[in-house]
């Protein structure tokens, strides 16, 4: 089943264009890792996948809808169902973890704090910071505010997860953990589109590898086709720098 259909997606800031045509499917249950060199369009075209950034033309179907031709309110319902996070956590840093992760079903769909807090704990439990509960973020290292925000994002019981260079802002010795949270979510069947530089994790935890340059999508395939024998030769050129 799709989730996701991108339909000759173009996206221009001012006379650049910077997403050139991209068609692609999100299939529910699997995991999707976008490559590729720094500029080449990934973060927009993750942004556009829940109109964070307005497409110039071509659409973005989710659940049946086109939301490039929605209002914002019905936007708003569906964007509820795409968990997002980002490189930089973003977490409220006047409020402890819990009151972090239970904020928006409380406030965006009215679940009593009672129920918010009771999945927000086990929430917490899943990604290993449960004993954190009572902590402020500052008083958290980068990985465990990351693992906060994926958290968070959770909390609102989304259909689809999208990670924007998860791991980029963090020391080295906090990836793992990271990457371990986002590899049991993988396991439990969330479909995830992760924009990631972390070649060894997109090797292991995908199911489809999409190659980015240029604005455009040149490679879509499984890990083995992507790592082992690139087609085009943006790709290879890209992958003999990084692997
Ligand atoms: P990547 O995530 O692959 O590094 P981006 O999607 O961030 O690439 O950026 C692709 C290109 O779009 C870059 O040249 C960047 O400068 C440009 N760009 C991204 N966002 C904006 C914006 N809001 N306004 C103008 N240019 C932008
Ligand atoms: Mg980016």
């Amino acid at each position: 089943m799709t989730m996701i259909k991108v339909e000759h997606l173009k996206k221009s800031f001012g006379k650049k264009e910077v997403l050139k045509d991209i068609s692609a499917n999100v299939e529910k249950g699997k995991v999707i890792s976008i490559i590729g060199p720094s500029g080449s369009g990934k973060s927009t075209f993750l942004r556009c996948l829940n109109v964070l950034e307005t497409p110039t033309s071509g659409k973005i179907i989710f659940d049946g809808q086109d939301l490039t031709h929605i209002s914002e309110k019905e936007l708003d319902i569906l964007r509820e169902k795409m968990g997002m996070v980002f490189q930089s956590f973003n977490l409220f840093p006047n409020m402890n973890v819990v009151e972090n992760v239970k904020l928006a079903p409380m406030k965006v769909k009215g679940v009593s704090e009672e129920e918010a807090e009771k999945q927000a704990l086990e929430l917490l439990d899943k990604v290993g910071l449960k004993d954190r509960a009572k902590q402020y973020p500052s008083s958290l290292s980068g990985g465990q505010q990351q693992r906060v925000a994926i958290a968070r994002a959770l909390a609102m019981d989304p259909e689809v997860m999208l990670f924007d260079e998860p791991t980029s802002a963090l020391d080295p010795e906090m990836v793992g953990e990271v990457l371990k949270t986002m590899q049991d979510l993988a396991d439990s069947g969330m479909t995830m589109v992760i924009v990631t530089h972390e070649m060894g994790f997109a090797r292991e935890v995908s199911d489809e590898v999409w190659f980015m340059a240029d604005g455009y999508l040149q490679e879509q395939g499984s890990p083995e086709q992507i790592f082992e024998n690139p087609q085009t030769p943006r790709a290879k050129d890209f992958l003999s720098k990084v692997l």
